[in-house]
């Protein structure tokens, strides 16, 4: 490869005690929980929300999220309290009252967001982390941080500093899981828009009828709850590497067009979805597995098998391992005995000032494939935050702080 050198001065943004890179349901509890401890905070978002795959990716249903308090339970309890919860296993909820929800809670913690800047490289001294540059509409710049949460999914703030990472199946990236994008569909018919459709039986006729490849065999109609619309789970690419732009951009494009072949497909042969509209894409990609940073604890395949419990338990996790691999184009799940999540495992091994949180930390592959949902990630990110707050306010490093208090529900 080619290399040429650009001569930079950085101009600082500002100077933060804690700095959140990615606002999916790990940034947004971190975000919101630090500030709430009176830590100044500054989370950064490349698109124009928060939420990452709850909102931009179109995801639900909104897994381990009913036994949970703290934020969750905010979250779902505000959501209720607008008509926006419930449908689809009685755990979905409306992706714009989700944006706006997470907005007014991160505005009145004193959160200060910036949309539609991008994460560029982390900015890090003898495995210290203090910062991170960016890229927006107004150039690059830097900002400075006590601490950085890496919150982007992709563990992109602690590779960027050096940090050890594992990816797929002993490093090979083709056996991460399939990748998927979500589509809006309106006009469900009556009779799905409260509890939705496991479409696997309708879906694998058509294709076989049309004698078109199916992508993936077990997909789901799922309804926002109080309305005619929903999203369908099912396009899915396999052996595209998570970490290139070119891969993921030609991921898109297969997508795209699963999509497009998917709903023509199933108004032509499906008489009761003879009216159904197609509305739009994510306009993110939903990737359910990259890089899993290590960190001073892996959470390992004995831990999620066997209830395994932590003295620094930040979450607690009770969603099977739920892998879609290509070996069936389907799904392989693995029940778990309900277990804790560890602070430790979202401490990169050897570095300082940066947490990871959300699906980024310290797992082996099948570990990963349960603590992932949605609820468990901001639940983690939230508790920590806290963890964090509490070495702040005792003048400690967050390694040394007791667990005196009680993070989770056991
Ligand atoms: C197709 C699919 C379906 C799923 N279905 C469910 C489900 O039904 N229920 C459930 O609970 N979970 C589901 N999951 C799992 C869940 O969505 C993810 O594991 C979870 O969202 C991870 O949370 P996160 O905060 O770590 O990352 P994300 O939700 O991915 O958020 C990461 C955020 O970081 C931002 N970001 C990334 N890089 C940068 C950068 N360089 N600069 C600035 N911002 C950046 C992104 O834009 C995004 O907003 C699904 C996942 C996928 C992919």
């Amino acid at each position: 490869m080619a290399f040429i050198e650009e001569k930079l001065q950085t101009k600082v943004y500002g100077e933060y005690d804690v700095v959140v890179v990615g606002s999916g349901p790990a940034g947004c509890g971190a975000a919101i929980t630090a500030a709430r401890e009176g830590l100044k905070t500054l989370i950064i978002e490349r698109f124009n929300c928060l939420g990452g795959m709850w909102t931009t990716g179109f995801m639900n249903p909104f897994f381990d999220s009913v036994t949970k308090l703290g934020l969750v339970k905010e979250l779902r309890e505000e959501l209720d309290s607008r008509s926006q919860w419930g449908g689809f296993q009685n755990i979905s909820f409306n992706y714009e009252y989700m944006k706006r929800i997470l907005e007014e809670k991160a505005v009145e913690a004193g959160v200060e967001i910036l949309y539609n800047t991008t994460f560029c490289n982390t900015i890090c001294e003898d495995k210290t982390v203090k910062g991170v540059i960016c890229q927006n509409i107004e150039g690059r710049f830097a900002v400075l941080a006590k601490t950085v949460f890496d919150c982007s999914g992709d563990g992109a703030v602690a590779a960027d500093a050096g940090c050890p990472f594992e990816i797929g199946e002993d490093g090979d990236w083709k056996e991460c899981q399939a990748m998927t994008l979500m589509f809006l569909v309106g006009n469900i018919p009556e009779k799905y828009r409260e509890v939705g459709l496991k479409l696997k039986e309708k879906i694998v006729s058509i294709y076989e009828k049309a004698g078109k490849d199916l992508p993936f065999d077990n997909p789901y109609l799922i309804p926002v709850p109080n309305s005619h619309f929903g999203v369908i789970q099912f396009t899915h690419v396999y052996e595209q590497n998570p970490l290139s732009a070119k891969e993921l951009t030609e991921a898109n494009i297969e997508l795209r067009r699963q999509i497009i072949e998917g709903f023509e497909l199933l108004r032509e042969y499906d008489e009761e979805f003879k009216d159904l509209d197609l509305i739009t894409s994510a306009s993110i990609l939903g990737v359910r597995e990259s890089r899993r940073i290590i960190g001073d604890y892996t959470i390992t395949e004995d831990d999620i098998f066997g209830g395994r419990k932590f003295e620094d338990a930040v979450a607690r996790v009770r969603f099977n391992a739920d892998l879609h691999t290509k070996s069936n184009k389907g799904q392989h799940v693995y029940k778990v005995v309900p277990y804790q999540v560890p602070l430790r495992a979202m401490l990169p091994k050897g570095y300082n000032g940066i947490i990871v949180a959300g699906r980024c930390i310290s797992g082996e592959r099948r570990p990963m494939a349960s603590y992932r949902v949605t609820g468990n990630c901001c639940q983690m990110a939230e508790n920590a935050a806290k963890a964090l707050a509490k070495a702040t306010r005792e003048n400690i490093d967050i390694r040394d702080v007791k667990f005196t208090f009680d993070l989770i529900q056991k």
